[in-house]
């Protein structure tokens, strides 16, 4: 089987890559545009496998996804590109709206014409949209984790584009009826994730001796899912999931951001052989909140379980193997921080 994968240089689109080349004998082509989220590098073991291929490309070029969709005959596509981060959708929305929107209908557009083009795959083809939680809304404290059924009611303008994109999938299925399966998945960690996100952030910050930012009071939860769960549950999805529905993927492992942020502090602090006079949560600073932040994500995942998945990864083993890969890789985001991205205090001090 040929699996055409949109976004793979990034976090989860690199490591669904590693685990499909590893694990089963599909062959991948990765339509990745570059931007500056990606690496190369996350790649790096699998490069020369013969059953992987790197394109770069945009979701937006019609033309050039056309040719290479039609060149390549998936049996699947997965779409995992998009801007990805909250912050920076606040800062600069439009760049949200076009990739996370009108690449996302450019790319249904190009698969609905593949996909009435092509006679013997058409049956079992399916199209993936990656989604997140974000897009059910802030829960509060007290709401019932979201089910799939839940209204779309996103907050950022990140999750707006992506429920946007939930839409438009959705639609593709009514309307056309092009085989499409959608995922919503919590907060991801892991390897090779970019250092914008909460946790590589905190590590960096932490190994650099720089503040460690926490927005607000800290007490927003998030449900952290590592990113190895999350590929199996996609690759899962892809095969015995139900055209036209959506599953959510989460970890069960909803925590403050102030008690994972100290909770870092204290593995790395171990790892470093701090006392207590110098430990790492000395660098912990309250920031200005961000506007608009959703105090609570949370989802059930019982149409997921139905299916067969089942977490494998501990958090705490997960995390702490997390916070040793960054110790151990400072190559690979060394070279990040010089060249794409800097360390830096996010918002006031309150
Ligand atoms: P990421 O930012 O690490 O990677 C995104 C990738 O998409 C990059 O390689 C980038 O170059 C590529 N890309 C961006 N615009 C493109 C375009 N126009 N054409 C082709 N490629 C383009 O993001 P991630 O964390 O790996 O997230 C992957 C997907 O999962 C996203 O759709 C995101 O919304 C979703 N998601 C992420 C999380 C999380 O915790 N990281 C949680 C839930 C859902």
């Amino acid at each position: 089987m040929k699996i055409f994968v949109t976004g793979g240089s990034g976090f989860i689109g690199s490591a669904f890559i590693r685990y499909i080349i590893d694990k089963t004998s599909h062959k991948v082509l990765n339509y990745d545009l570059l931007t500056y989220s990606s690496n190369q590098d996350n790649l790096k073991d699998i490069k020369r496998s013969k059953k992987y291929k790197f394109l770069k490309g945009d979701i937006c070029n019609k033309n050039r996804l056309k040719k290479t969709i039609f060149h390549f005959k998936p049996d699947y596509i997965i779409n995992f590109a998009a801007e990805s981060h909250v912050d920076r959708s606040i800062e600069n929305p439009l760049k949200f709206i076009n990739t996370n929107i009108v690449g996302v209908t450019i790319l249904l557009e190009t698969i609905y014409a593949y996909w009435k083009s092509v006679k013997f795959k058409k049956k079992n083809f399916r199209f993936l949209q990656v989604s997140t939680d974000e897009v059910y809304g802030d829960l509060g404290f007290n709401k019932k984790s979201a089910n799939e059924r839940n209204l779309l009611i996103p907050s950022s303008p990140y999750a707006a584009s992506k429920a946007s994109a939930d839409l438009l999938v959705k639609a593709w299925y009514k309307t056309f009826k092009l085989p499409v399966l959608i995922t919503a998945s919590s907060n991801n960690y892991g390897p090779f994730q970019f250092p914008e996100k909460l946790i590589p952030h905190t590590i960096l910050s932490a190994i650099y001796r720089k503040t460690i930012p926490i927005y607000g009071k800290g007490n927003q939860i998030r449900d952290w899912l590592h990113v190895n769960d999350n590929v199996r549950a996609i690759y899962m999805i892809l095969l015995k999931g139900k055209t036209g529905e959506k599953y959510n993927i989460g970890g069960q492992n909803e925590l403050t951001n102030l008690y994972l942020i100290n909770k870092i502090c204290k593995v790395l602090d171990g790892l470093s052989g701090n006392s207590l006079k110098n430990s790492y949560k000395k660098l912990i600073k309250f920031v200005e909140d961000r506007p608009g932040h959703d105090t609570r994500y949370s989802l059930n995942i019982n149409k997921l379980k139905k299916i067969g998945w089942k977490s494998k990864i501990n958090f705490d083993l997960g995390l702490q193997d997390t916070i040793k890969w960054y110790f151990e890789n400072e190559k690979w985001y060394k070279k990040i921080l010089s060249k794409n991205y800097k360390l830096k205090r996010i918002g006031k001090i309150r």
